[in-house]
């Protein structure tokens, strides 16, 4: 791996995490995120270039506004990190291959979706229908290796999610439905399966922790997306690694 490809994605993540910061905040309440200069939500002044650095400018100002010292959400430098280095993860699992471009459509549709779920319980049609075309150019690019996979983990997706709804009424919403349905293009059939399964084990370890820590009551309502988020990046780059034990130690064991 060369180190200076690795940097470089790093600072590419930091750069887009910012912008996937404005168009999660911003999509869904309908604002426009490319005419508009980015302002301090609190005194709506308009931010200067230096204030627009990721991370760095949130560390220099110790988190605070520098016109009416309100407080900067700390949401900003954490989405704009992991943006970072989840486009390093990508570039160190794929290296320089199509698959590459592929893993980072996939990484920004997650994280602009973490952003907006976070903030409002939402995840955009928008969003989906942007990402939902560029998904299946590049599985069709480059296949699973069984071609029908990325159509049958989509089918699966949708299908379980919908079911879900029907039964639990509430929990998961349309948004999430058709989430599973994107993620099923890129994952394939198996890992979407796998990713499910993460989602729920991850939303109720860390909904019992929440509600333990009283962050949240049990009447609260709580996005699912974040769940879907996590289990989606550990599924893309972990699954086989998962799966390999799953059939492995526990049915052939
Ligand atoms: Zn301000």
């Amino acid at each position: 791996m060369d180190n200076l490809l690795i940097l470089l994605f790093f600072l590419l993540g930091l750069i887009f995490g910012s912008f996937f910061n404005v168009i999660g905040l911003r999509i869904p309440q309908k604002k426009s995120f490319t005419n508009d200069r980015s302002v301090c939500p609190q005194c709506q002044h308009p931010l200067s270039w230096p204030e627009l650095i990721p991370v760095l400018s949130y560390m220099m100002q110790r988190g605070k506004c520098r016109h009416c010292n309100g407080s900067i959400s700390l949401l900003y430098p954490v989405i704009e990190l992991t943006t970072g280095v989840l486009f390093v993860f990508c570039y160190i699992q794929s290296g320089l291959d199509f698959e590459l471009i592929t893993a980072l459509i996939l990484m920004s549709l997650l994280v602009i979706i973490l952003v907006s779920d976070i903030r409002y319980m939402l995840i955009p049609n928008s969003i989906l229908l942007f990402f939902f075309p560029l998904l299946v150019l590049a599985r069709f690019i480059r296949p699973l290796d069984t071609w029908w996979s990325s159509i049958a983990g989509a089918f699966a997706g949708v299908l379980i999610i919908a079911i879900v709804i029907l039964v639990s009424r509430g929990g998961m919403g349309a948004g999430d439905m058709k989430l599973f349905g994107l993620l099923g293009i890129v994952l394939g059939f198996e890992k979407t399966l796998l990713a499910l399964f993460l989602s729920c084990m991850i939303g109720a370890v860390i909904g019992l922790v929440l509600l333990l820590l009283k962050v949240i009551d049990r009447q609260q309502p709580v996005p699912f997306g974040p769940y879907i988020v996590i289990a989606s990046i550990i599924t893309y780059f972990h699954g086989d690694i998962l799966l390999g034990w799953y059939f492995h130690d526990w049915l052939q064991g």
